[in-house]
């Protein structure tokens, strides 16, 4: 159960997401700077959006703000809510018939009556920078060389940097959705851990992802992770993102560290929190992640090697690392 206060026995130590997305950065920056002096390429991203989502236009706004920082070639496309499904599915056929634009990236949700399937299914696999098309999914099942979805990639580069041994060790997923769940558990497999995937329909949570010495959430459910879920020492990923609105539930979650917690509810109407309870995990895990600051920063860093990556692929060059 969950202790009041954080216990001076705190012990995990906190895996920062933003300082190893600022490293794969950096590298694809060097690395994109490289290309363009060898091989006179600069890898191009194409973000397309429809409709009029806030949380959509912020999230795209970063993409291309870091994309351009990185010397991607980048470009926003913006289209109305009112595009038809032909109309979208047109503009990706153009991209994909562009030379200059290596990655295409549809922002998710699209509106509700597109069908997001025949959107997905129209990019191009090579330039299939989320790793959402079936092609890409299949090759990652197969372990085939591919673009891989950004989020679980961070997490597996996280987890390699931190030098957290995968080979062997006991891996637990929960949550088994095709953008999280599914390619993480793909890729801990690829990297020989005994994997786990749990969901909704799971009997008994606590005693599967109790003998996980990885536990991955990604749940969309604030705190449900708790002391009885952690192994001792484990090493926890949270990826959800998780709006709490109510300052009595951010007090119940956060204890005596709630103020800044509803300092952010009072001023920005919202504080971030994960699927793992914090407090919980600090006392509990070896190595954790924090919401905000762990896997969140990854993604866009991911999204950027991806563009790269698939420069590289398209035209066939091996890699342009400074190793070379
Ligand atoms: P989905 O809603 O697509 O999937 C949630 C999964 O969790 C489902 O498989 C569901 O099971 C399972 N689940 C739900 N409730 C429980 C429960 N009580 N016990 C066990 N399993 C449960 O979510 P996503 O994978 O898209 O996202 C998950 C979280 O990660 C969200 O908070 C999202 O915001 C965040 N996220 C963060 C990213 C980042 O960059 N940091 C990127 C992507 C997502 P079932 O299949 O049976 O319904």
């Amino acid at each position: 159960m969950s202790s009041n206060k954080i216990s001076t026995k705190r012990r995990a130590e906190i895996l920062d997401g933003n300082a190893v997305a600022a490293e794969i950065k950096a590298e694809v920056k060097d690395a994109v700077a490289r290309l363009r002096e060898s091989h006179n390429v600069q890898p191009g991203l194409a973000v397309v959006r429809v409709g009029e989502d806030a949380a959509s236009a912020v999230y795209v706004r970063s993409k291309i703000r870091v994309s351009q920082e990185l010397g991607l070639k980048s470009e926003h496309l913006a289209l109305p809510a009112e595009t038809s499904i032909e109309e979208l599915l047109d503009v990706i056929e153009q991209l994909n018939s562009r030379a200059d634009v290596d990655g295409i990236l549809v922002q998710l949700p699209l509106p509700s009556a597109m069908d997001e399937r025949k959107v997905l299914e129209k990019i191009d696999p090579a330039k299939d920078v989320d790793g959402f098309h079936p092609i890409n999914v299949g090759r990652l099942v197969l372990n085939q060389q591919t673009l891989v979805p950004c989020t679980p990639a961070g997490i597996i580069e996280l987890l390699k940097r931190s030098r957290v041994p995968m080979s062997g060790a006991i891996a637990c997923v929960v949550g088994r959705s095709n953008i999280v769940g599914r390619p993480v558990a793909q890729l801990l497999l690829q990297h020989d851990a005994t994997v786990t995937v749990c969901h909704s329909r799971t009997r008994d949570l606590a005693s599967v992802t109790s003998q996980a010495d990885i536990l991955i959430v990604a749940t969309g459910r604030a705190a449900l992770i708790k002391s009885e879920h952690i192994k001792p020492g484990a090493t926890v990923i949270d990826v959800g993102m998780n709006k709490i609105t109510d300052e009595r539930e951010a007090r119940e979650l956060f204890g005596d560290d709630a103020e800044k917690r509803i300092n952010s509810i009072r001023t920005r109407g919202y504080t971030l929190v994960g699927d793992v309870h914090l407090r919980d995990a600090l006392n509990a895990a070896g190595k954790f992640t924090p919401v905000p600051g762990g896997v969140g920063p990854l993604t866009v860093a991911m999204l950027m090697s991806n563009t790269l990556q698939a420069a590289l692929m398209r035209r066939g060059i091996g890699n342009v690392s400074s190793e070379q």
